[in-house]
């Protein structure tokens, strides 16, 4: 296979293990920084230009896009998408993932598991909002936040009001959300390939903080996860449409509940965790399920 991975920078842990892998099983690989693609959005022979030259003759293309250039990002994987490259999670797919609303909303449609969440618009409706969420402590998200950064934990009632009221005042929209103090600051990373949980682990928020995340100095432990879970995290893909992701689920009084679907999730952490060779899993995906010019979509929506 000749394959294109949209990264910002091959030096990135994730992005030298996709190349060691494929490199590994003898495919061809070459690493775009997607702000530098730009593109020919025509009707009958779209393309991508990258410094100058035309993006031809490609199979398949992994999408690394960071959460600050989402739009852009999925913009030239579209592109790629008519281009008729098998893309290892679809733009569409990605986009649904990076808006927390939206994905909750797809997985409620669904049944799955998931933290009571609420949404307004107006600071007159913030008192019912939290009642509705079962009062506080409350957590409070942006919709495109990323590695912890845009997640808060109002510990009182008062506290919650003046930050929702200072989102909403400032135009941001934000997700109130029940705290699941039961997880313990813990959560699971379920690694998600196709239609099968490949590695799980589990991640401890360091002292003092409430989220797990490694960028905010979490750890990471092997963990055995229930059927429950397991299949949580397969309809979570699902739903989202990502044959590549991470699924993160909290273990709550009422089952599990799934917090986010992410859909360029990091090797460093789970390869160590679980000594897993997951870069060669994804390309060993590819290489089963590559169609040339099959993208489900082919980027419409
Ligand atoms: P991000 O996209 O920034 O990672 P998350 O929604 O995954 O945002 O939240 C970051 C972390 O905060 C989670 O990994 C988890 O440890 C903690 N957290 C988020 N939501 C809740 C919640 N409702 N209850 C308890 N802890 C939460
Ligand atoms: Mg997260």
């Amino acid at each position: 296979m000749k394959i294109i991975v949209l990264s910002r920078n091959p030096k990135l842990y994730s992005t030298r293990r996709i190349i060691e892998a494929a490199t590994e099983r003898g495919h061809e690989i070459r690493t775009l920084d997607v702000l530098r693609c730009y593109m020919n959005i025509t009707s009958h022979r779209p393309s991508i230009h990258y410094k100058g030259e035309e993006i031809t003759g490609y199979d398949a293309i992994i999408p690394r896009i960071g959460a600050s250039v989402t739009f852009y990002g999925t913009a030239v994987l579209r592109q790629f998408e008519m281009m008729r490259l098998y893309p290892l999670n679809e733009s569409v797919a990605i986009s649904r993932s990076r808006d927390k609303l939206r994905a909750c909303q797809l997985l409620s449609r669904r049944g799955i598991g998931l933290p009571i969440t609420g949404f307004a618009n107006k600071p007159d409706d913030i008192p019912d909002l939290i009642k509705m969420v079962g009062g506080a402590p409350l957590v409070i998200k942006l919709l495109e936040g990323t590695q912890g950064i845009g997640v808060v934990l109002a510990e009182t009632r008062k506290a919650a009001e003046s930050v929702i009221e200072s989102f909403l005042g400032l135009h941001i929209s934000v997700l109130v959300q029940e705290y699941i103090g039961e997880a313990g600051g813990s959560d699971i990373r379920c690694f998600v390939i196709g239609d099968k949980v490949v590695a799980a682990m589990k991640r401890t928020a360091a002292e003092g903080e409430f989220r797990s995340n490694i960028h905010r100095g979490g750890s990471a432990s092997i963990i055995k996860i229930t059927p429950e879970e397991r299949s949580t995290a397969v309809r979570a893909a699902k739903t989202m449409g990502l044959n590549v992701c991470g699924v993160d689920i909290l273990r709550s009084n009422h089952g599990p509940v799934v917090m986010e679907v992410n859909s360029s999730p990091g090797l460093e952490g789970i390869e160590a965790a679980t000594g897993k060779d997951i870069a060669g899993m994804i390309i060993s995906f590819l290489e089963k399920n590559l169609k040339a010019g099959k993208t489900n979509t082919r980027g419409t929506g």
